[in-house]
């Protein structure tokens, strides 16, 4: 129930209203029997400044940040947590603080790491947009042997590399064309997949990877989460390996901004169960 003295955080973006996160954060709320709620704000760019400064005068306690707000946001805050200020975008705000945090990498390695550690693995990446940016550096940051990062277009992979390189978090990171992900997978004890190949409708993509090329020790986390059971997941089931699913990545950006706000232990198990009711799984 709302109240007079509830507290509220919400997630802007535009649009905003195919979330998921509304009714994960609310049935926390609801399992905490804390008196907080999660609105979405559909922010036109043009707007922006004028809903952070809003959002401060209302006493709002924390924003999640999405497309295509992730990166101008952050002239507006105070200070910017160090992994975040590297990746060069946010997805959480702590009005606390007006600290910016970058949540999605969090919550892509957390998912891995249900299943491996991520240290002294050897790790690829598909793909070298906004996703892949945020996660690359993580793995860097939890300790990989070695980061190689694939995509169409080399250059963007090859920039990214250099990135993550010039970070000083990791000692080796490559580049390459995607189109050679057999030959390094071979080598790879990880592999992260951050295209949209096989995201609805485009079900039936060619994955990235057949399960002939895959050997049983891989780790494959896929961050598409519709369908849960990607082209690419059922090839590493096909081939033994392990399988990650998007959905986690998902759930943990989620738990990790809900402690960031609350200061309080995300009740994991719930919000996955909030998850995938409205994933329908
Ligand atoms: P993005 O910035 O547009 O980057 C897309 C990347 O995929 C680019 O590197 C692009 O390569 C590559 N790509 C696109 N189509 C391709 C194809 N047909 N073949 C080979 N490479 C292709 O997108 P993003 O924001 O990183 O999001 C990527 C995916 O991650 C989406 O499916 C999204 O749903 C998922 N995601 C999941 C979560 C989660 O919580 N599970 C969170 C964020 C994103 P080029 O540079 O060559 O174009």
């Amino acid at each position: 129930m709302i109240t007079g003295s509830t507290n509220i955080v919400a997630l802007i973006g535009h649009p905003v209203e195919h979330s998921f996160s509304p009714p994960m954060h609310n049935a926390a709320f609801q399992k905490l029997d804390m008196d907080w709620a999660y609105v979405a704000f559909d922010v036109n760019p043009n707007n922006l400044k004028s809903a952070v400064e809003g959002a401060k005068a209302l006493n709002i306690k924390g924003f999640n940040v999405t497309i295509p707000h992730k990166i101008d946001v952050m002239e507006f805050l105070d200070e910017i947590d160090e992994v975040a200020d590297l990746i060069g975008a946010v997805n959480t705000i702590d009005f606390k603080s007006m600290k910016g945090y970058n949540t999605d990498g969090i919550g892509a390695v957390k998912a891995i790491e249900e299943v491996t550690p991520i240290k002294n693995r050897n790790v690829v990446v598909a793909g070298a947009g906004g996703a892949s940016r945020a996660i690359s550096f993580y793995i860097a940051k939890y300790g990989a042997e070695s980061l190689t990062i694939l995509n169409r277009n080399v250059e963007k992979a090859q920039n990214l590399a250099g990135d993550v390189m010039d970070s000083g978090l990791i000692g080796e990171v490559k580049s390459d064309s995607i189109s050679k992900i057999g030959d390094y997978v071979d080598e790879a004890d990880i592999l992260v997949d951050t295209t949209p190949i096989g995201m609805h409708p485009h079900v039936n993509d060619a994955a990235i990877v057949e399960a002939g090329q895959m050997h049983e020790d891989l780790v494959v986390f896929d961050a598409v989460y519709n369908p849960n059971e990607t082209v690419l997941i059922k090839e590493a089931l096909k081939a033994g390996a392990k399988p990650v699913y998007g959905i986690k990545m998902l759930l943990y950006q989620g738990a990790e901004s809900f402690e960031i706000w609350t200061g309080k232990k995300a009740p994991v198990d719930e919000m996955e169960r909030a998850l995938r009711q409205t994933l329908d799984l």
